[in-house]
């Protein structure tokens, strides 16, 4: 078979064959095929190495911008911490230079405990949890070997994904689907544990072995699945419920329906290549390709046969699906369901009744009109973070949330980093000092470039630029214990004959050495390397000290704000950043950006509310003529932005506002799916020449609207050219919320929050309010 090779962006790697569970309905052990018995417990590292390099030589030849890996098994968590931290680290050092690597992992949820959270916190994986629903539905099926319940165990596993700290990796729950069960009350146990989706799965059947049909209804999943529908839309969607929104005219389809061409391939513990799961459902070695990952690239699996059909979209479909009036949302089901001795594939699904039948009940209720500006305040709100935001601003006590959420993921880090190099003196005095003096350690660890710190250790490759990794926890221990006043020594790294003590300052150190004994003492520390000795003191009267470079910070109406020039870590912006400003220039960039902070709180309070809440730090950013006006955030240092030291605070408070909303929405990302992983879509927008994708053009509609909401306030006061600026940027955001909600890139939540920014815009109309 000839023809162009296409790209296969999914990869599911089936790190452990085995399973604590014994669920009745699994196509893994319980089906027609059987191979899971001739393959190894684990995945050996060999095949993992050969995998991950299989993978990013196809990203690589085929310039696949995002692969998406799923750890699965059998059940993944049975390799352990240090058998995944072995995987994870070999799939983000292989891929990770040729491609972006979306980790995830499916896991029963039996044996997650807080260390496992961690690591996926570090290696960004998201999480995945089979659940069935209330208990009676998830014993149902989901039992261990001697038939005891696990539904105490995946609920512990669940909340330990909703902690704030661990929330980042909270991927949704997957259900199959059980007729017998109440939709009511699995519907209910599935909002309970706060999903960010849900992935509802009809139960693996063929026309040989047809599913369950209890009952005279013929259509009896159509029923189930329509009444958990109608609870969804009255409920204004607080979830993201992949099915149905797949199923709606233009939804894009996944795997179960429509007809995008089949784009993931497995890997089995052995090494051989298979296609998708489900398909063992059909007979044995129904998956098998004959080939794997030591002798055949991806190319070639894409070329098999088995594979090849499922890429041709409705040419590959029976008769009767291809002349099927729902075709291009159905696309035939899921492919293993299509399944008869004799004819193979080439049938409708087994499903079929149901799925017509739910399809007429999706598009009938609500009518399919359009969401108009507002009806997205539905009855039950998503989140109240969520909508809170969705305002353009955000109140104070979201913000707060939304900054503890990321001290959470900078203390998961944290411990992440002592789990991967061991406890150290600087990890024990941390430690003690969180317990006696926590807000010495909580205002430290709140500084912006901990986390990009705490990053740069544990993936140097994820920040390059920034220099060696060195340990940052000394640093830190010596940050808190100035804080709490609290007698400590400790040896901190030097960088370039300097250290940095977090939210104090740099001292430079003269003289060979890798590192500096620190001893903090009252009101200050001294700092030795080999013969040359510094004694710093933090009394601002005291006589300055060679070397010592203290932070400066300016007055702001809601506190003080640090001017960041020296935190090594502040170069994590992908633009270059100002060294330390001379006196003068730090003293005019402050009365700047004091003056900047009233001109936010004139114009728009509710966003100077909101820049109180969190923008901790701003960065000056190093000159550049071609643009002297830049500024910019990074996803791993909330409550910092970064602008160029532009004199006139008018325009000072507009890069403000515009880089805090970046700020908040990439926290808000850190928590929910707002756009659907791994669609490739790219939609035009007018502030850039290029398409983007769906995220970029939600944090461009995010940062326009805030900027909209400026001129339109300034228009109020009859400011030159502020009618126009408003109407401007208004046309932007519209243009852009339009383009989100036709793309179908969204998920239920994305589409709701676009909604209300929507209705936001509407109220920036001049003329209006
Ligand atoms: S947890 Fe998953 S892999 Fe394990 S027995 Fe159940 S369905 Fe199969
Ligand atoms: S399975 Fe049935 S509903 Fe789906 S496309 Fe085929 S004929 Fe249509």
């Amino acid at each position: 078979m000839g023809g162009s090779c296409r790209r296969i962006s999914q990869f599911v790697l089936k790190v452990h064959s085995r399973c604590d569970l014994s669920c009745d309905h699994c196509y893994i052990y319980q089906h027609a095929d059987q191979t899971w018995r001739g393959r190894p417990a684990r995945m050996p590292p060999a095949t993992v190495r050969r995998a991950a390099r299989r993978i990013a030589e196809h990203a690589r030849e085929h310039g696949v911008p995002v692969v998406h890996v799923v750890l699965h098994g059998g059940e993944p968590l049975l390799l352990g911490a240090a058998g995944l931290r072995e995987v994870l680290a070999e799939l983000r050092t292989t891929i990770t230079p040729w491609a972006r690597l979306d980790l995830r992992l499916q896991t029963n949820g039996v044996l997650l405990d807080e260390e496992l959270c961690r690591l996926f916190v570090e290696y960004d994986v998201r999480v995945g949890v089979s659940f069935d629903g209330d208990r009676a539905a998830n014993d149902r099926h989901r039992v261990f070997a001697h038939g005891g319940s696990s539904h105490d165990q995946v609920r512990r596993a669940l909340a330990l994904l909703r902690r704030p700290q661990h929330r980042a990796s909270y991927a949704g729950i997957l259900c199959t689907v059980d007729v017998r069960n109440d939709p009511d009350r699995v519907y209910e146990a599935l909002l309970a544990e706060r999903p960010p989706r849900v992935d509802l799965l009809l139960p693996h059947a063929t026309w040989d072995q047809p599913p369950l049909r209890p009952g005279p209804d013929p259509t009896p999943y159509a029923r189930w699945l329509g009444r958990i529908h109608r609870r969804w839309v009255d409920d204004g969607r607080p979830v993201s419920i992949r099915m149905f929104e797949a199923l709606r005219p233009g939804g894009g389809g996944t795997e179960a329906f429509g007809l995008a061409p089949a784009d993931v391939l497995v890997i089995e513990t052995d090494g051989a290549w298979e296609q998708v799961d489900s398909l063992k459902t059909a007979y044995h070695g129904a998956a098998g390709t004959g080939l794997d990952v030591f002798d055949h690239p991806v190319d070639e699996v894409v070329r098999h046969p088995g594979v090849a059909v499922r890429q041709d979209g409705v040419d590959g479909l029976c008769a009767t699906c291809r002349a099927c009036p729902v075709v291009d949302r159905c696309g035939g089901g899921l492919y293993a369901h299509r399944w008869r001795t004799g004819s193979g594939f080439d049938n409708p699904s087994v499903y079929c009744p149901d799925l017509l039948a739910l399809i007429d009940a999706v598009d009938a209720y609500p009518p399919p009109t359009p969401p108009a500006s507002g009806e997205w305040s539905a009855t039950a709100p998503v989140d109240e973070l969520l909508d809170d935001l969705a305002t353009g601003h955000g109140s104070t006590s979201t913000l707060a949330l939304l900054a503890a959420t990321q001290l959470s993921i900078t203390r998961a880090l944290l411990a992440a980093c002592r789990d991967r190099f061991g406890s150290t003196a600087a990890w024990d005095l941390l430690v003690h000092l969180d317990q006696a003096a926590p807000d010495a350690v909580q205002a430290v660890l709140a500084h912006p470039f901990v986390r990009p710190a705490l990053v740069h250790r544990l993936d140097p490759a994820a920040l390059p630029g920034l220099g060696a990794a060195l340990d940052p926890l000394p640093a830190l221990a010596v940050a808190a214990a100035l804080r709490a006043g609290v007698p400590a020594t400790v040896r901190v790294p030097l960088r370039a004959g300097a250290i940095t003590v977090p939210t104090f300052g740099d001292l430079v150190l003269p003289g060979p050495g890798e590192s500096a004994e620190v001893t903090v003492g009252p009101g200050g520390f001294r700092a030795r390397v080999g013969s040359v000795e510094r004694t710093v003191s933090l009394d601002p009267l005291a006589p300055p000290t060679t070397g010592w470079l203290p932070t400066r910070d300016v007055p702001v109406p809601g506190g003080r704000l640090l001017l960041e020039d020296g935190d090594p870590y502040r170069d994590c912006y992908g633009q270059p950043v100002e060294r330390r400003l001379e006196a003068p220039a730090a003293r005019a960039l402050g009365r700047t950006l004091t003056d900047a902070w009233r001109v936010v709180q004139r114009d728009v309070p509710a966003h100077a509310a909101a820049l109180d809440g969190g923008l901790r730090a701003v960065v000056p950013l190093a000159p550049d003529p071609a643009r002297p006006l830049r500024s910019a955030t990074a996803r791993h240092a909330f409550g910092a932005v970064a602008v160029t030291p532009h004199p006139d605070p008018e325009t000072m408070a507009v890069l403000l506002v515009h880089e805090w909303q970046h700020a908040k929405l990439g926290a808000v990302l850190d928590l929910y799916d707002l756009v659907e992983p791994g669609q490739g879509t790219r939609i035009r927008v007018p502030w850039r020449p290029d398409p983007r994708p769906p995220e970029g053009v939600l944090q461009g509609v995010y940062a326009h609207l805030a900027v909209t909401q400026v001129w339109r306030s300034r228009a109020d006061t009859d400011a030159p050219d502020a009618s126009a600026q408003a109407a401007h940027f208004r046309t932007w955001t519209r243009d852009g919320v339009e383009a989100l909600l036709a793309s179908r890139s969204l998920t239920a939540a994305g589409e709701r929050f676009v909604g209300q920014l929507r209705h936001a815009l509407e109220e920036t109309r001049v003329g209006s309010g």
